[in-house]
């Protein structure tokens, strides 16, 4: 087998070969490499020790951030490579890192302390691939298989159980028996990871082009850090609506979502209120009044414990509030809910809606994406002129109102409220006299009729 390495990364290869050292590209970029996918990074493994490397190296190149984990980060062209001397682990004991770590000269036991078999290979071209533990035979059945003893290495470090899911997501490839068992038996260790790494993984899975398999079988993992998700699982709508459970439903909402963190986190909480608002009416039908409301807030609260930015906590929440919103297609109630969502979340909110359609009664789609391509046309005409209609572009502020002497912070925003309504509806235009005129106006009647 031969595989085509970046000239850079054959050039930082030779050096350290030729001061006496072995050195490999490995994990992903040769996992890729097989796969006849363009990695989208370089790593290197090499017998040489950090000071070795980088007495054999340009010393004008390294990053020095990595050098205290005993990992030299060289500059290239702009390209950063990760070199690593070779090492095994010492004794695991809070499921997330080594007591210890020992630098070798084997590359078959740096490779034995990699966690899946498709990523434990190593490359150059003197030696071509090194392959000890049948990787290139599991990447042709495509299978996720861990090295060595699943049970140990996932107690070892959790996040593996997550990084599992992740590769089967994105390669499409099936965990194998023992290693699916091994990773649900130790499921529960998550607990022990950090939610941010949890959370980079979580997106990924969300993310990958086979999601809707692993989604589906590994649901109780996912509900290890996200137990409201749970009850979704076999929650019969009962609803002509609807042909699938609530979870199900989920995941295919997910997969029709365009990909990205924001769309694919905002699709799996959608719907995370509907089991706390289930009811059954008299004639045997289920509703779930109420579940965007309290769905954007219990994905706020998700959100926030997994530790996303607050720009990401914020749109997810905006878009799971007005998802079931469903306007008539005339301006103002359009406008009023542009002016709701803000226009930069209209469209990823016709996003989600489309992909909420599409994981609905396969009879009702086709009228439910007609109508929301006439939502996307009436938002396109409505901010033709860049007029977006909300508190913030009204031409009337606090102060004109102060100036009015309205002076109390609860008025003030009561008359603006009132202000943008109008001028959604299309009362008044939205232009600075034509307002104060107008508030004017209504300030004094309020008065006159207190009096
Ligand atoms: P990607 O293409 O997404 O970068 P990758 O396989 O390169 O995938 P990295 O996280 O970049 O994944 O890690 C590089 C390599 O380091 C992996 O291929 C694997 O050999 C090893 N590795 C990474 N994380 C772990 C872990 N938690 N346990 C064991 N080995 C790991
Ligand atoms: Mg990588």
């Amino acid at each position: 087998m031969k595989i085509a390495v970046p000239s850079d990364v054959e050039k930082i290869i030779e050096k350290l070969t030729s001061s006496g050292y072995k050195a490999y590209a490995v994990g992903g970029c040769v996992r890729d490499s097989i796969m006849g996918k363009t990695p989208h990074d370089w790593d290197i493994c090499t017998s040489a020790r950090p000071e070795e490397i980088l007495a054999s190296l340009d010393t004008h190149n390294i990053i020095e951030s990595g050098l205290k984990h005993g990992t030299v980060t060289v500059k290239v062209d702009g390209e950063l490579y990760e070199i690593t001397t070779f090492r095994s682990e010492g004794e695991y004991k809070d499921n997330r890192r080594p007591e210890s770590v020992e630098f070798i000269t084997s590359l078959k036991e740096d490779l034995s302390r990699r966690d899946f078999t498709v990523n434990a290979m190593a490359y150059n071209s003197f030696d071509g691939l090194c392959d000890y533990f049948n990787g290139t035979e599991d990447i042709e059945n495509k299978i996720i298989r861990c090295v060595g003893d699943p049970d140990k290495r996932f107690s070892e470090d959790a996040l593996r159980i997550m990084r599992a899911l992740r590769f089967a997501s994105k390669l499409g490839f099936e965990i194998e028996e023992n290693t699916k068992a091994a990773l649900r038996r130790n499921a529960r260790l998550l607990k022990n990871i950090s939610v941010e790494r949890i959370a980079a993984e979580l997106v990924q899975i969300l993310d990958g082009e086979y999601a809707e398999q692993i989604l589906l079988d590994y649901t109780d993992v996912l509900g290890v850090f996200i137990p409201e998700i749970l009850p979704m699982v076999g929650l019969e709508q009962r609803n002509p609506h609807h042909s699938f459970d609530v979870w199900t439903h989920t995941v295919y909402v997910i997969v029709n979502s365009p990909h990205g963190r924001i769309m694919r986190l905002s699709a799996l909480l959608h719907d995370i209120a509907k089991p706390r608002c289930f009811t059954v009416d008299e004639r045997g039908t289920g509703h779930f009044h109420g579940h965007p409301e309290v769905g954007a807030k219990m994905a706020g609260k998700i959100l926030r414990r997994l530790h996303f930015d607050n720009d990401t906590i914020n749109k997810a929440s905006t878009l799971i509030r007005y998802h079931d919103q469903r306007p008539k297609l005339e301006a103002k109630y359009v406008r009023r809910l542009i002016a709701k969502t803000g226009a930069e979340n209209f469209l990823p909110l016709l996003d989600l809606k489309r992909a909420d359609a599409k994981g609905q009664n396969p009879v009702t789609v086709p009228d439910k994406l007609k109508y929301i391509d006439e939502l996307e046309k009436m938002f396109t005409e409505l901010t033709a002129d860049g007029s977006e209609f909300n508190i913030k572009t009204l031409k009337l502020t606090g102060s004109d109102l102060m100036d009015l002497g309205v002076s109390q912070g609860r008025e003030i925003g009561y008359w603006l409220k009132e202000m943008l309504d109008r001028v959604i509806e299309g009362k008044i235009q939205n232009d600075k006299k034509a307002l104060l005129n107008e508030v004017n106006r209504l300030i004094e009647e309020k008065k006159r009729n207190e009096m």
